[in-house]
C-alpha cells in the first residue's frame, strides 16, 4: 500500500494556494533584503538613501536610527553618546517597545535568513533530534556581554556579533566572518534545531525583553478549528509560545500569543490550512471554547 507523506504546509497550499501559504514569509524576505539593499546601495551604486549600517544609520540625511543594545553596551563601557545616537536609539526603542516586540528578529535581522534556511533544510532532510539546551541560555549570554562591556570598557560583543557582521562583511569583505555564519548554519542544521536564534543569540534575547509589552501580536483567533496537524509547531522558531494560546481554551487562557519570544514572523499564519492564526493586538478577543485539549509535547 502506498503511504502518503505529509509535508509541512502542504494542506495550507492546497486550501489557500501558494501565496496564501507563504505570504508572510515572502513579505519578511522582501523586508530583510530591502533593508540590506538600502545599506549596500550607497557604497555599491552611490545611492545614499541610507548611510550606515544596522548599528547606526542616517536615512535621507535626516532620520537617525541606532541599535539600543550597542548603545547600552557603549554606556556600560563609559562612552558618551552623541545627540543623533540618542535620538536614533529613542526612535528604535519606542518602535519595538510599543509596537513591534521581537519583530527585529523576523523582519530585519539578516542572520534570520540563514537560520530559517537551516531549519527548512532540516525539515527537508528529515533530520530529527540532536542537542538540547535551555532557551534561557541566551539571557545569560546577554548578561555576559553587558558585563564584558562594563569590565573591559569596550564593546567586545560587536567584534563577533553575526547580526552586524553579516551586512558589514557584505560591504567590506567577510574574511573569517563566513566561518562564523557557516558555523551557525551547520550547527542549526545538523546539531540542534533553531540553536542560534532560539537558544543562544543575545540580540534576540534583548529584543524579547524590550518588546515584552508591545502591541502587535499573533493570536489563535479560530483555535476551535485546529485539526492538530502540528504544522505551526514545525515551522515556529519558538514553538513553546504556541501551546497555551492554541490549546489552553479549557483553562481559559487567552488565544493571544503574549510570550515575548514570539518573533511576529507570521509563519504559523501561513502554514495553517484552517486559518487559525492572525495578526492582531495584545488586547485579546474573548477566549473561544475548544473541544479537547490534545496538547502536543513542549
Ligand atoms: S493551528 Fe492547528 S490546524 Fe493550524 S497549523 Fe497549527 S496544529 Fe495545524
Ligand atoms: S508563534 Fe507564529 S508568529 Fe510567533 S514566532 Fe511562532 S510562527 Fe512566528
Amino acid at each position: 500500500m502506498k503511504t502518503v507523506v505529509h509535508t509541512v504546509g502542504q494542506e495550507a497550499r492546497q486550501t489557500k494556494g501558494w501565496w496564501g501559504a507563504n505570504r508572510w514569509l515572502v513579505l519578511r524576505r522582501v523586508s530583510q533584503f530591502s533593508i540590506l539593499a538600502l545599506f549596500l546601495a550607497g557604497p555599491w551604486f552611490g545611492w545614499w538613501l541610507v548611510k550606515g549600517n544596522l548599528n547606526y544609520s542616517l536615512t535621507l540625511n535626516t532620520v537617525p536610527l541606532a541599535d539600543p543594545l550597542v548603545m547600552l553596551q557603549s554606556l556600560l563601557a563609559r562612552h558618551v553618546p552623541e545627540r543623533n545616537a540618542i535620538i536614533g536609539v529613542s526612535l528604535v526603542l519606542l518602535f519595538y517597545m510599543l509596537v513591534g516586540g521581537r519583530s527585529f528578529c523576523a523582519w530585519v535581522c539578516p542572520v534570520n535568513i540563514v537560520t530559517d534556511c537551516a531549519s527548512a533544510m532540516r525539515r527537508k532532510l528529515d533530520i530529527r533530534g540532536g542537542g538540547d539546551m535551555p532557551r534561557q541560555t541566551r539571557y545569560w549570554i546577554l548578561a555576559l556581554i553587558l558585563v564584558l562591556a562594563a569590565s573591559t570598557g569596550s564593546i567586545v560583543w560587536e567584534l563577533v556579533n553575526p547580526v552586524s557582521l553579516l551586512p558589514r562583511g557584505l560591504l567590506f569583505g567577510m574574511g573569517a566572518g563566513w566561518l562564523l555564519i557557516a558555523a551557525i548554519f551547520l550547527f542549526d542544521l545538523f546539531v540542534m534545531k533553531r540553536a542560534w536564534c532560539s537558544h543562544l543569540c543575545p540580540v534576540g534575547a534583548f529584543y524579547s525583553t524590550l518588546g515584552k509589552w508591545s502591541l502587535v501580536r499573533v493570536a489563535a483567533i479560530k483555535r476551535e478549528a485546529c485539526n492538530d496537524c502540528l504544522d505551526c509547531y514545525a515551522v515556529c522558531p519558538e514553538q513553546q509560545v504556541i501551546r497555551m494560546p492554541l490549546k489552553g481554551a479549557a483553562k481559559g487562557s487567552s488565544p493571544v500569543i503574549l510570550s515575548p519570544n514570539c518573533t511576529n514572523c507570521g509563519r504559523c499564519i501561513d502554514v495553517c490550512s484552517k486559518d487559525v492564526f492572525a495578526f492582531g493586538t495584545r488586547f485579546a478577543p474573548k477566549p473561544s471554547a475548544s473541544p479537547g485539549a490534545n496538547l502536543p509535547p513542549q
